[in-house]
């Protein structure tokens, strides 16, 4: 029997994982050998025989056969609650490539008409007005309850784009949510009309509010199914830690109880989650009467919680989305409107005073604050709220933007100056970006998405998926943040490429520091969780083509495999 080395039993790693390549992204981006866990930490990093040495009876192996160990993916926006309820059989499956028109999305509904129960809502989401025909044929239509009426005239349907800002639904739905002509649009938001000034059915940001509360919510046990079945979809992708949200109360009890139950049966948590909470009626705005009155009787703050569930802070919305020209710009549209902010207000000042309310309420009781801001004018007056703020009274808040798709240098400066920082998608570079030079021309699509010179003045890019408004999967999105390439192969504005240790930053150790966790996870060194990401090609060396389809192994979380293809295997 040969004896490993001097070290006790009861003090030797659990487990080594060694004969590859660690990708560590510490501060010197090194490489690395082998590393040794134990506990759920990592415990050593470095070259093989250091790590060897340490290694008792009991000890484990993780052999990597060359494949490639980097930390686990932080994904630093998502939607968790929502996006464990966005997959069928929970609701339709409306993205691209499989949904092309309005008529594949005919296809899908009368398929679910024939399955529902009688008055059974059927929801889908996903489309995607850039690839849709009928809507790429004639810019002026927009899907309506007239293309669903005929095929679910008793069951009401309700189906939003993809990125959940509009959506369009049958009459059944309009009158389960006692929607008429005569109904004001909202504040922040359009209830779509015909000639007549009869609702279409189209509706655009605010104006979803009234059917997602028409729609019967699901039980909290039908959630924690939802939970248990879905949050694989994760681990597949690598991803060992998210920052979730815009979530509810209910979402907040939700992740609660499953991760008390998990501890109860001493079952392992798959993912650590960070919740930014949101605490008004609906997901867009963020009155600010309704935050103040639930901060007051919440008595916690930013950074409550475990390295498995804490609270982050508060998510706000600022305005909409570009696509449906409800971002905020100061340069009009071709139709000439120009967005706004989507918080409560009837005149620009108005609604700018209420923002500078809301982030003083957040940033004065020690919450984080992330604000949805897309246009070019909304991302200024978000930072300057944020900065006034931090100006006034300092505290390590690392408040953010959430997407920042046009960014003035002005600001950048501002955030550099301020450590604010930004949560955005560098997927939607790929798949955006046709659309945009179509739209805004090459000079400013070029500039969309400006991540090279964010990190330039100084602020930290953390990059996310947005699930389930996208896929999870970070792999097409750090290829697009270093090719910048579009659908159609048009590189555009290659000065805002990332480098691949930046990019590979923006997916792991900066997700970490925007949840004010870089000390304990982000990357692979002694005394950090041991959350690993095992890769099949080295992405530091490859052409960047290669990136998007790169193998994924296996997904480790505290020292637990919750994710494996089959290809790897830890030994006893
Ligand atoms: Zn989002």
């Amino acid at each position: 029997m040969a004896i490993h080395s001097s070290i006790p039993d009861c003090l030797s790693p659990d487990l080594v994982i060694n004969n590859g390549k660690i990708i560590t992204v510490d501060k010197d981006f090194s490489f690395a050998e082998a590393v040794a866990v134990k506990g759920g930490k990592i415990v050593a990093v470095g070259k093989e025989g250091e790590i060897e040495a340490l290694r008792g009876a009991r000890t484990r192996t993780l052999d990597l056969k060359g494949r490639v160990l980097m930390p686990g993916i932080n994904d630093s926006h998502m939607h968790l609650a929502w996006a464990i309820v966005s997959v069928p059989p929970w609701q339709l499956d409306l993205s691209y490539p499989k949904v092309k028109s309005i008529g594949d999305m005919r296809g899908l509904v009368k398929e679910a008409v024939l399955k529902a129960a009688p008055g059974e809502w059927i929801v889908g989401a996903g489309w995607d007005q850039g690839v849709i025909e009928e809507l790429a044929a004639d810019i002026a239509r927009v899907p309506g309850r007239a293309d669903l009426d005929d095929i679910s005239p008793d069951n009401p349907v309700w189906l939003r784009e993809f990125s959940y800002h509009t959506s369009f639904c049958n009459t059944r739905a309009l009158e389960a949510a006692g929607l008429t002509k005569d109904v004001p649009d909202p504040a922040g938001g359009v209830y779509h009309r015909g000639p007549g000034g009869e609702l279409d059915g189209y509706l655009v940001e605010t104006a979803n509010a009234a059917i997602e509360l028409a729609r019967p919510q699901y039980a909290m046990d039908q959630l924690i199914e939802a939970f248990h079945a879905n949050v694989g979809n994760l681990g597949k992708y690598g991803i060992t830690s998210c920052t979730t949200a815009s979530e509810r109360p209910r979402d907040v009890n939700l992740f609660s109880r499953v991760y008390r139950d998990a501890l109860g049966r001493d079952s392992r948590f798959p993912i650590r989650v960070n919740m930014m909470l949101l605490w008004s009626d609906y997901s867009i705005g963020g009155a600010c009467k309704e935050i103040k009155a639930a901060l007051k009787e919440v008595g916690t703050a930013t950074n409550f919680g475990n390295e498995w569930l804490k609270i982050g802070g508060i998510k706000l919305f600022g305005d909409g989305i570009p696509p449906t020209r409800t971002a905020w710009l100061y340069d009009p549209y071709p139709d000439g409107t120009c967005g706004g902010l989507v918080v409560p207000g009837d005149t620009v000042e108005e609604k700018l005073e209420e923002l500078g309310r809301v982030v003083d309420i957040c940033h004065d009781n020690g919450y984080q604050l992330a604000v949805h801001a897309t246009g070019d004018r909304a991302v200024d007056e978000t930072v300057r709220a944020m900065a006034r703020a931090l100006a006034r009274d300092p505290w390590d808040a690392r408040h953010y933007v959430v997407h920042g798709d046009f960014v003035s240098e002005e600001t950048m400066e501002l955030m550099g100056r301020h450590g604010i920082a930004i949560a955005t998608q560098a997927e939607l570079k790929h798949v955006l970006t046709d659309d945009s030079i179509a739209r805004l021309g090459e000079d400013v699509a070029g500039n969309q998405w400006p991540l090279k010179q964010l990190l330039d003045h100084g602020v930290t890019v953390c990059n996310s998926s947005d699930a389930p408004c996208a896929s999870p999967d970070w792999r097409p999105g750090m290829q697009a943040a270093i090719a910048r390439e579009s659908l159609s192969g048009v590189v555009s504005g290659p000065h805002q490429s990332l480098s691949v240790e930046e990019a590979i930053r923006s997916y792991t150790i900066n997700g970490a520091w925007l949840e004010h966790m870089e000390d304990v996870k982000g990357s692979v060194e002694a005394g950090k969780y041991a959350d690993f990401c095992v890769i099949g090609r080295d992405i530091t060396a490859i052409d960047p083509h290669g990136i998007h389809d790169t193998p994924i192994h296996m997904t480790i979380v505290g020292g637990h495999v919750v994710y494996s293809d089959g290809v790897l295997e830890i030994e006893q």
